[in-house]
């Protein structure tokens, strides 16, 4: 008898299953893979997501992330991380104040500790002081309370050595957890990424490179990453930026653009 229609299907007949069944459609043995397969997709997705809310700057998987201001002005933002240090702070902050541009310093802690005239120098100018955790740890596999301890610690020392509570955060390397996103919240901060950097903290980059390299990635609302700090060698060389700087304020005023303080785009 052949196995149609209504009949039952035969014993030991591989399409043993219920009538219409999935190994018994046309490419049955597709259907099977694909049904065992279709979990591991999603396991990867799912990987694929959560990697993009850790390791991208501005992903909002992980609460939000200020990347860029309003495109739709030649605006740009200057942002350092990892300082104070005593060899780059003070000439950024000479050639800020002589071209009267403001600027945002994300401020490791323990170089605040370490450095607290330069880090209170840097708040009485009237720049953007923010949080850039205690000891510059990536985040990504830290629990909640190491987090905490990170963010909260950094928030005490800056507070009390500048006179100004942050109210910004970035992380280092922008590596995220869900965890960082509580202690945020937490702490009232917003949380930015950035537009792009240009490897300025790379020893090889001279200063006319660093320059050069923000020439040809600005862009209108550009949030621009640069370092006037190591995270982990308090005493780190940064002078090759702090020399960039006259020539990347000129270039960019060269071609129309207006720098703000990063405070305008807290939400
Ligand atoms: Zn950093």
């Amino acid at each position: 008898m052949k196995n149609g229609g209504s009949n039952p299907p035969a014993p030991g007949n591989r399409c043993a299953g219920p009538p219409g069944g999935l190994s018994c459609r046309p490419g049955g043995f597709v259907f099977y893979y694909a049904r065992m397969l279709l979990p591991l997709a999603a396991t990867g997705v799912a990987l694929g997501a959560w990697a993009y809310g850790t390791y991208e700057p501005n992903s909002s998987l992980f609460g939000r992330a200020i990347g860029r201001g309003s495109p739709a002005q030649r605006v740009a933002y200057l942002t350092f991380d990892d300082g104070p240090n005593p060899g780059a702070t003070e000439p950024i902050l000479a050639t800020l104040g002589a071209h009267g541009v403001p600027a945002a310093f994300f401020m490791v802690g323990e170089h605040v500790r370490r450095f607290p005239a330069i880090a209170r120098r840097v708040a009485e100018l009237g720049h953007d002081v923010g949080n850039h955790t205690l000891r510059h740890k990536k985040l990504h596999l830290l629990g909640p309370s190491r987090i905490r301890e990170e963010l909260e610690g950094a928030h005490e020392i800056i507070a009390e050595l500048t006179g100004r509570a942050p109210r910004t955060f970035r992380a280092p390397h922008g590596y995220r957890n869900p965890f960082v996103t509580r202690a945020t919240r937490r702490l009232g901060y917003t949380v930015f990424g950035w537009t792009f950097g240009v490897w300025d903290s790379d020893s090889r980059v001279s200063a006319e490179e660093i320059r050069a390299r923000v020439r040809r990635k600005l862009k209108p609302g550009a949030i621009v990453l640069l370092h006037d700090g190591d995270g982990y060698d308090p005493n780190g060389d940064r002078r090759r930026t702090a020399d960039a700087l006259p020539g990347i304020i000129e270039d960019a005023r060269g071609r129309g653009y207006v720098f703000r303080p990063l405070a305008e785009l807290i939400a």
